[in-house]
């Protein structure tokens, strides 16, 4: 279902469902992305339940290393996969059933130290679960279903009572109609098979949704790309070396051997990728490793096994002193080992030089993670950025059968404008032939934002380019406290900024990149963003990865080029836009900069040549407070978007249009 943000897909899907899943006795699994989504649908669920006079038990799924109480200060344990993080709590919980039951007290003995204090993390068991084997369930059951816990008042709930929030969530699920849950609950094997077993049900009673889905097959494919980062292989020789290094048998040393793998990873980067990435020639990497360490694939296994023993070892022990089982040497073993039966169709080898060295079996069906929602009684997906919704049918494999819903927007036209500037592109031919292509586009968004007197978002194709057109001198002519997305910049970190700029009056610019977080998550901005800029067409880069990527769906789909390029495309327009209107009340300006705008002329409505902005946004945005101080002038500079500026007389009295909602 592909329908507008706002347009109530959440009710759309789910008071339909609980009416079935009530009657047939199932469960609806709800997966999100963020916990910004899964606090709405809990409460979105929640007021569906009421109205439907059907109060329901809705639990919302975090992952343990955000619920962890008790180690959650540990810094030793920042950082760990989940599966490290599953081992130092099920090594906890084994010590708390013993104590309980009376067979060893936990280690070390419950004394109280001179100073009155113990530190919890010194014990062998876990106090939070302990306080969880008591927990009165069904008093927590009703007091769920009267009024549901989004994540973060479950947890202050559970804080305040001493008990583990991660295991008390386990125990309370056979009690849930309904389970909020991030994409990973379902999609990794191990953890769906815990899930539907706490869950006490398989597939077959559970009516599955994605909510933002549009996100899944990249996601999926993610999820079943095996890399190999050279700082993977680094770490592996440090942590060899820091024990004691020793000789493979009938071999080189466990350092060299490192040395030789870092080696080949560096000189096959160096040798193929021009830009990101390059696709690698079947047993080319294999070859290098042998010619520079002798042997075959047999001795190579031979010594990789023993690597992978030796990393066993390190996890073991580690374990026992309570600290992270983690094992780099075990980790990059394992890898190299499976690296040859990763030689499949469904993975394009390749040696990538950005975002950084690696070796990586890039994963290019998306339909074999996906099958596990061909198990389920059913499954629903939803977007506001679905479309083209057969290429996301066919490259989940879901099946011709399935039906598809494409609702249109039915907000008001005029709310919002179209226009896009023919004297610019982020072709890249463009860009690499003509060296004043990128100042000239530093030029119009400088021109186009003077003109704008709203907030307004501003996005790129890519890091690489925004870093480029600031240097050429954006930088200098933004606006006072304008917000600039890095890639680097943590999530939380990221949504503070966000959140500070939003409520800044005196910051007018966000610069983010199409498809990015910002673009695809700023929470509910409506009151704040009132135009939309979209630097170039947000084609995704043509790489070797890419490449396979269309060639593969060509042979297994067809449309290839049209899968991996137009319609990413398509989806990031709709979706850079879409976070300004979300509402019938919401109106705004989508300014496109590129040539190549009208071959999307489909999903953009209207879409007109950009004209004298100045005007255009005079009549669009009627007074605006940045509009004040140049009011009290008499002239007023013009910006001409066709590349001219001019002294014009000051349009004293503002065009009369209705003051959008701000
Ligand atoms: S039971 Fe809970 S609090 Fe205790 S170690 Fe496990 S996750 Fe952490």
């Amino acid at each position: 279902m592909n329908a507008p943000s706002g347009s109530g897909k959440t009710v759309a899907a789910v008071a339909p469902l609980l009416e079935h899943a009530e009657a047939a006795g199932h469960r609806i699994l709800y997966l999100v992305r963020t916990r910004a989504q899964e606090i709405q649908v809990m409460r979105e669920t929640a007021t569906i339940g009421h109205r439907l006079e059907r109060p329901v038990v809705t639990l919302g799924l975090e992952g343990r290393s955000k619920r962890c109480f008790l180690l959650e200060n540990d810094p030793t344990v920042k950082g760990a996969t989940a599966e490290e993080h599953g081992k130092l709590c099920v090594d906890r919980k084994r010590a708390t059933d013993r104590a309980l039951r009376g067979e060893q007290p936990l280690a070390p003995p419950r004394e109280f130290p001179e100073d009155g204090e113990i530190d919890l993390t010194d014990l062998d068991g876990c106090p939070y679960y302990a306080r969880v084997l008591g927990a009165d369930l069904e008093g927590l059951t009703e007091t769920l279903r009267a009024r549901p816990a989004p994540p973060a008042e479950f947890e202050k709930l559970c804080r305040a009572d001493n008990l583990c929030a991660y295991e008390l969530t386990k125990r309370l699920l056979p009690r849930a109609r309904v389970v909020v849950a991030p994409y990973a609950f379902f999609f990794h094997p191990h953890v769906r098979r815990s899930l539907f077993g706490w869950m006490g049900c398989d597939g077959a009673a559970v009516d599955l949704v994605i909510d933002e889905a549009h996100n899944l097959p990249e996601y999926l494919r993610d999820l079943t790309t095996v890399a190999l980062p050279e700082e993977s292989v680094r770490r592996a020789r440090d942590e060899v070396a820091e024990r004691g290094d020793f000789q493979l048998p009938n071999g080189p040393s466990a350092t060299r051997f490192f040395d030789v793998v870092r080696a080949a990873i560096e000189e096959l980067a160096q040798a193929m990728v021009r830009e990101d990435d390059a696709l690698l020639p079947p047993g080319v990497f294999e070859e290098a490793l042998q010619g520079a360490i002798g042997g075959n694939s047999q001795r190579l296994d031979t010594w990789l096994g023993a690597l992978a023993t030796w990393g066993e070892h390190l996890k073991e022990e580690r374990r026992k002193e309570r600290r992270l089982p983690r094992s780099w040497a075990h980790t990059v073993a394992i890898t190299l080992l499976s690296w040859p039966k990763l030689d499949s169709p469904r993975y394009a080898k390749v040696v990538t030089r950005r975002p950084r060295p690696a070796l990586e079996a890039f994963a290019l069906d998306a339909s074999e993670a996906a099958r596990p929602m061909l198990d389920c009684h059913l499954s629903v997906h939803m977007s506001s950025t679905l479309s083209p919704l057969e290429e996301y049918r066919d490259t989940l494999g879901l099946g011709g059968h399935c039906p598809m819903v494409d609702v249109p927007s039915f907000y008001p036209r005029g709310n919002c404008r179209y226009v896009y500037d023919g004297s610019v592109t982020t072709d890249p031919e463009e860009l690499r032939e003509d060296a004043r292509s990128i100042p000239r586009i530093a030029d119009r968004v400088a021109r186009v934002l003077e003109a704008l007197p709203v907030k307004t978002a501003v996005f790129f194709p890519t890091f690489e380019l925004m870093r480029q057109v600031l240097e050429a001198g954006l930088q200098s002519q933004l606006p006072s406290n304008p917000f600039v997305e890095y890639a680097r910049l943590p999530t939380s970190d990221l949504w503070r900024s966000v959140e500070g700029w939003k409520s800044d009056p005196h910051s007018s610019v966000l610069l983010g990149v199409a498809g990015g977080r910002l673009a695809e998550g700023i929470d509910r901005p409506d009151e704040e963003l009132g135009a939309v800029v979209l630097v170039g067409i947000p084609y995704p880069k043509l790489t070797a990865k890419r490449r396979a990527l269309g060639e593969f769906l060509d042979r297994s789909v067809g449309h290839g080029a049209e899968y991996t390029s137009r319609a990413p495309a398509e989806r990031a327009i709709r979706q850079a836009f879409g976070r300004m209107i979300r509402s019938e009340d919401d109106r705004g300006l989508v300014i496109i900069l590129d040539r190549r705008a009208p071959s999307f002329a489909e999903v953009l409505p209207g879409l007109e040549p950009i004209g004298d902005l100045t005007r255009l946004s005079h009549d669009f945005y009627g007074r605006r407070a940045r509009w004040a101080s140049s009011r009290e002038r008499s002239i007023e500079e013009t910006i001409d978007l066709a590349g001219r500026r001019s002294i014009a007389e000051t349009d004293t009295e503002p065009a009369e249009t209705d003051e959008p909602r701000l």
